[in-house]
């Protein structure tokens, strides 16, 4: 995703054409490689307007090469459209904590469940999950599969189809082990569009454990409709964060982290892959001096 752009830097701090032949084909790959990662085209060009005010207005400070000057200026304009300065509270301020993983069946949900338990018991946390994803049949057996294979215990109830039982008892066997973090994986059976359902079913599994944290999990391949997803549940959930899954596999990758970006959503993690380790901490900041070069 947005890999040409690393591209486009280089040819712009090398290339030989004038400085403002230069910004304008800058300009112009950027809004080209931005449009394919499927970023809205307003908010496209509400950035490129931005970009270009700034060069209007302000004057490249002299010890700094122009060319570097205005790099900079496209770094702080794409962090800002990717969320600007966010650095999401990944550590737990209490213990113990409990996480309540929401999403659209598919989306990765129980994957990411696995992933996060590997990343708090990297991090030196004691660590369980609960598996409450009734409608997905394999779904218990996956995640019991990840917790073995990370050393996790993992709660389930093979059979039952009460996920708020499910839920409930999980939560509360870890919490009598003295688990520090607790992972529920619910379940996910609705499609997209259906976000009022999803949020309605949520609502009971939040009522029965209480969480200190519901984490809903978005595909990135949706794109743009991540908005809609995004901003109901932003609206609908006060200790609410949400991790983009898919990052790795998609065009679409811009268009959901931008979009999820301006709902004022807090994303803490993106999922880059499908192997345990393959999640990062999302930092807009870092995203984009990556995606830069
Ligand atoms: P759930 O129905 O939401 O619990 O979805 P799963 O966890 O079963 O994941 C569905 C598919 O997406 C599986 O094949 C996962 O390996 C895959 N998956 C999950 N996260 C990622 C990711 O970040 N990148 C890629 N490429 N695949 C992922």
């Amino acid at each position: 995703m947005l890999d040409n752009l690393r591209d486009a830097v280089r040819k712009f701090l090398t290339g030989s054409s004038s400085y403002d032949k230069a910004v304008e084909d800058f300009i112009k790959e950027l809004q080209k490689s931005l449009i394919s990662a499927d970023v809205n085209v307003k908010l496209v060009f509400s950035l490129t307007n931005k970009i270009k005010e700034r060069l209007k207005n302000e004057k490249p400070p002299t010890y700094i090469e122009r060319r570097e000057w205005f790099i900079k200026i496209v770094y702080d304009e794409l962090s800002n459209l990717f969320g600007g300065d966010k650095e999401p509270k990944v550590i737990p301020d209490k213990i113990p904590y409990v996480i309540m993983l929401v999403g659209v069946q598919g989306t990765g949900k129980t994957t990411t469940a696995g992933k996060l338990a590997y990343f708090y018991k990297k991090k030196g946390f004691k660590v369980g999950l609960v598996g409450a994803d009734v409608y997905r049949p394999a779904a218990l057996e996956q995640l019991q599969q990840l917790g073995q294979q990370i050393g996790v215990p993992v709660y389930g109830e093979p059979g039952e189809k009460d996920a708020v039982g499910i839920a409930k008892r999980g939560v509360e066997k870890f919490l009598r082990e003295k688990m520090e973090i607790i992972i529920v994986d619910t379940a996910g059976r609705h499609g997209y569009g259906e976000e009022a359902a999803l949020l309605e079913e949520m609502k009971n599994i939040y009522e029965a454990i209480k969480p200190d944290e519901v984490t809903l999990v978005i595909d990135a391949s949706i794109g743009q409709k991540a908005y809609d997803l995004a901003s109901k549940f932003n609206q609908a959930s006060k200790i609410g964060t949400i991790i983009i899954t898919k990052m790795d596999g998609t065009a679409k990758g811009g268009g959901a982290l931008s979009a999820v970006a301006a709902t004022g959503a807090t994303i803490k993690f993106i999922g880059t892959g499908e192997k345990i380790d393959e999640l990062e901490v999302f930092n807009p900041r870092r995203f984009v001096a990556r995606i830069l070069g």
